[in-house]
Formats: C-alpha cells, sequence, structure tokens
C-alpha cells in the first residue's frame, strides 16, 4: 500500500486510509484525503496555477477547434469555465464565438 500523508492535526505519521477517510491512529483525527475540486483532481493552468469553475482563462497559441472551421485565437478570453469530472488535463467553457469548447488547460493562462 502506497504511504499516507502526515495528520493534518498532530503531525505524526501514524495514519491509515479507510476507503476515502484518512484516520490518526495518535489522536484519532478524520479526514478526508481528497479534498478542495469536487471529484479530487486539481486542474491547473500552463503556470501551475489551479483553476476552479467560474474562472476566466485566456489561451496562450492559436488553437484549431474540433468541428468549428474557425480556429481559437491567442488571447480569446474564456469566462465562466467549468471543470470536467475526474479530468485534470480539460476545461469547458464558451468563447464570444464559439460555444461547447473543451480545451488543453497546458494552452490556458488563469485571467
Ligand atoms: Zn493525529
Amino acid at each position: 500500500m502506497s504511504a499516507t500523508p502526515a495528520c493534518p492535526q498532530c503531525t505524526l505519521e501514524n495514519t491509515y486510509a479507510d476507503g476515502a477517510l484518512m484516520i490518526c491512529a495518535d489522536c484519532g483525527f478524520e479526514w478526508t484525503a481528497e479534498e478542495g475540486v469536487g471529484s479530487g483532481v486539481v486542474v491547473r493552468d500552463s503556470n501551475g496555477n489551479v483553476l476552479a469553475a467560474g474562472d476566466t482563462v485566456t489561451v496562450i497559441k492559436d488553437l484549431k477547434v474540433k468541428g468549428s472551421s474557425i480556429p481559437l485565437k491567442q488571447g480569446t478570453v474564456i469566462r465562466n469555465i467549468r471543470l470536467v469530472e475526474d479530468d485534470a488535463e480539460h476545461i469547458e467553457g464558451n468563447s464570444d464565438k464559439i460555444k461547447g469548447l473543451v480545451l488543453k488547460t497546458c494552452f490556458l493562462k488563469k485571467a
């Protein structure tokens, strides 16, 4: 089994996992390993900034869009992004011209 993280309460490493729950044998503190974004994946932009649903991002290079003849231009602003469940590499959003985009986060920068 993989090592469990140290207890956030007493910082000792005598911890174990019980399903999604982490339990500290020393102080009895219980917490879930998967905190933050609902699905447990942390989505980051090209600079390593964490992205959350509702954020605004900027496209950092021209991208071809599947099913569209219009390319997505560098500098295009995508407002109110949505995260893709269990997928840290893509977000969904709309540009002014193209709706329903699925974009790779490595081509995005948090605005
Ligand atoms: Zn503890």
